[in-house]
């Protein structure tokens, strides 16, 4: 946690966080410095009660170290807003009264999440706080490029926050290529988007805060936030127009000096393969990978095994390095149904055992992301709620 918290004194009145935390960094586990304080005791509260369930006010302060009074008073402004109820009483009574629970309400507020990943269509829902969506708009066919596509990205955006039941918290994107903290698009070349402000873009003409994050960091935002993993270091997998990677070591996702981190794609898995690719060599990970070129091989009649099990040694290839250097992972591959089956997932494991030491690859697992499309807009989601209210 090295991000400064601007605009926070001593005894102001935290407003719903505005974008006090960087999206990388994510769970807050220990207790705020003096200095830090409200917004950060603020997050933590929200965190304990958004994994954890309905707790008393004296579970919430025993469980955070936070005493009585400050979780009293941060409950109180948080029931004032709206992202807090009350929910009943404890049954666990030892003595005296039984303690009223506080929980938080996911229909609270809205978040509008767009997914850009597929470059070639535009998806975007309306969630709650939960990552339940509640309105999704689909723009197929997108054929323009630049300032013309990022006009398309906000018409959807308008369109859905008119959706919207309840207050916005923000608005999450996740963009294919690069794309720096200040959502700053520095590189995606499927969309034409070289240095495109897509944040300010949104930020100005609907003036809610937005969050823009790379598609495949988005994705390892979701699965550490919304599906079951144990703490070890989680790397998305992306197969699609070419492979991506998103990466969380312990509670940070890394997203590198140059915002590159995850751009597995043009790694040279095998210099004697005569493939050709975008980047002008030959054998890079995603001349042998990318859906489209397995479904040109598929369609002109090569057996899917031998694809299958192609695309699986040169992801494994890639990744073996990787993993070798993280230790325990947990490795989850999101692509489409038709390309991505558990055959695949068994090849990419088998050919990780054969690159790795016995004792790296017994603490790796290789699962499929089941319901990517999901997982691509509950991405979007998590950077908003992380941003804003310090839950991830
Ligand atoms: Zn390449």
């Amino acid at each position: 946690m090295t991000q400064a918290l601007p605009g926070e004194e001593p005894g102001s009145t935290p407003e719903p966080a505005g974008g006090q935390w960087a999206v990388a960094d994510l769970r807050i586990t220990t207790k705020a410095l003096p200095e830090h304080n409200r917004v950060r005791n603020r997050a933590m509260l929200l965190q304990t009660l958004f994994h954890e369930g309905p707790r008393s006010r004296a579970d919430i302060a025993r469980g955070s170290g936070l005493n009585k009074v400050t979780v009293s008073t941060i409950v109180g402004e948080l029931i004032a807003q709206g992202i807090l109820v009350e929910a009943g009483q404890s049954a666990d009574v030892r003595v005296g009264k039984p303690a009223t629970l506080v929980a938080i309400d996911d229909d609270s507020r809205s978040v509008i999440s767009l997914d850009l990943s597929d470059a070639l269509s535009f998806r975007g829902a309306v969630m709650n706080l939960r990552g339940q969506v509640s309105h999704q708009r689909d723009v197929a066919m997108i054929t323009e490029r630049g300032d013309a596509a990022v006009a398309r990205v906000v018409e959807l955006a308008g369109e859905l926050l008119s959706e919207a039941p309840a207050a916005v918290l923000g608005i999450g994107v996740g963009s294919p290529g690069m794309v720096d903290r200040a959502g700053v698009v520095r590189f995606a070349p499927h969309l034409g988007w070289f240095d495109t402000d897509l944040r300010g873009a949104l930020a100005e003409r609907f003036g809610v805060p937005v969050h823009v994050v790379n598609d495949a960091n988005g994705m390892a935002l979701a699965v550490h936030t919304f599906r079951d993993n144990d703490g070890r270091s989680i790397l998305v997998v992306t197969i699609q127009r070419g492979a991506g990677a998103g990466l969380i070591v312990g509670e940070t996702l890394v997203d590198g000096v140059d915002f590159a981190a995850g751009e597995i794609g043009h790694v040279v898995v095998d210099p004697r393969r005569e493939t050709s690719c975008l980047c002008g060599r030959s054998g890079c990970l995603d001349s042998i990978v990318a859906v489209p070129q397995m479904r040109r091989r598929l369609g002109a009649g090569e057996d899917r095994d031998v694809v299958i099990a192609d695309a699986a040694e040169a992801l494994g290839a890639a990744l073996a390095p990787i993993i070798s250097v993280l230790g325990a992972t947990h490795v989850v591959l999101v692509g489409p149904e038709d390309i991505l089956d558990e055959g695949f997932a068994a090849g990419t494991r088998a050919h990780l055992t054969e690159r790795t030491l016995p004792t790296t690859t017994s603490t790796i697992s290789v699962d499929i992301g089941s319901d990517g499309g999901l997982l691509a807009l509950q991405g979007p989601l998590v950077a908003v709620l992380s941003a804003e209210l310090g839950i991830s």
